[in-house]
């Protein structure tokens, strides 16, 4: 995947004429197998902006930053991260006027942190796949769902139908089993909350985990309170999460926590589906249980 040229054309152009205060894209890391999110502001700085095989970054997160300002800005998105533009607009995190989407095709880009370990031979390349990310062999939505102008060819899909294989095995566990399988899972958590921070569905702007009036969750990182944790963050994201498989990306004791959004996906489909969110922007269109009715069943409470 190499876009650099073409990116840079647009970004100059939207800048030039003054249609957007802002591009973000990726620029060139420290290391060749870096590349890491990058704004630019000005002409002069268009220079700087990369998209290579390493533009792994879901940059839709960034948002969030500017979601209380004015500014016009201009976003370069893959397919996975261009469902996150979704969720925020969704979510009324930022209006579709300030945006201008440069959607990119996508046939996967490589992991830099396996990269790092194959470069300093702790991990061998066999197959042309080796080096690419995970998420990106599971690979539902290569091709932007919303964008203002389009770079590549359509790709297609690596992601197969069996993406709720593991779910369906873990299902099958007796209770007990399960307890275990997630207690030794969850017991290496460490609560840097990296898996919260690279979300674009996490983003409330009071987190539930940081309040301390009440304390709501406890903060050591026993199993309880791993448990608790991630107990809250997956419900949060029910009927939220679009795949973009930042938050297991990021983890750095590898938690498969794609397992566990994608038992709550799983679940929605089969409660509310078929549903995948994010996948298409409707103005005022709302992800299942995001709205609420007076008679909607609540026997529970
Ligand atoms: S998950 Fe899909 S769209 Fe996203 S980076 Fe990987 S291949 Fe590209
Ligand atoms: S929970 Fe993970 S996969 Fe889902 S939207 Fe958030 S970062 Fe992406
Ligand atoms: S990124 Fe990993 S270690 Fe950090 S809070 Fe999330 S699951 Fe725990």
């Amino acid at each position: 995947m190499n876009y650099t040229e073409k990116i840079r054309e647009i970004a100059a152009r939207l800048l030039e004429n003054g249609q957007v205060d802002m591009v973000m894209a990726w620029e060139k890391g420290d290391l060749e197998y870096q590349t890491i999110p990058f704004i630019a502001r000005t002409v002069d700085e268009v220079s700087r902006i990369v998209c290579d095989e390493y533009s792994i970054h879901n940059l839709s997160n960034y948002l969030l930053r500017y979601r209380d300002g004015k500014e016009k800005i201009a976003i370069v998105v893959k397919g996975c991260d261009s469902r996150g533009i979704v969720r925020l607009l969704e979510d009324n995190q930022i209006a579709r006027d300030r945006l201008y989407i440069i959607g990119i095709t996508c046939d996967g880009v490589k992991d830099p942190l396996r990269a790092m370990r194959q470069h300093s031979g702790f991990e061998k390349v066999e197959k042309p796949e080796d080096g690419l990310a995970a998420k990106c062999l599971d690979c539902r939505q290569p091709n932007p769902v919303i964008y203002d102008e389009l770079l590549g060819e359509e790709q297609t899909p690596r992601g197969g139908e069996d993406r709720f294989a593991r779910i369906a095995e873990i299902e099958q566990m007796s209770a007990d089993e399960r307890y275990k399988f997630f207690e030794s899972l969850f017991s290496t958590c460490i609560r840097c909350y990296a898996c919260r921070q690279a979300c674009v569905a996490c983003n409330c702007r009071t987190c539930i985990f940081d309040e301390t009036r009440p304390q709501w969750v406890g903060r050591e990182t026993s199993i309880s309170d791993n448990f608790m944790y991630h107990l809250v963050r997956a419900s949060h994201m029910a009927g939220r999460c679009v795949e973009c498989g930042e938050c297991e990306r990021v983890c750095p004791v590898n938690i498969p926590l794609m397992l566990v959004n994608r038992k709550l996906i799983k679940d929605v489909n089969e409660f509310f589906g078929p549903y995948e969110a994010g996948m298409e922007y409707v103005e005022g269109r709302k992800p299942p249980l995001s709205v609420y009715r007076e008679n909607d069943p609540d026997d529970f409470l």
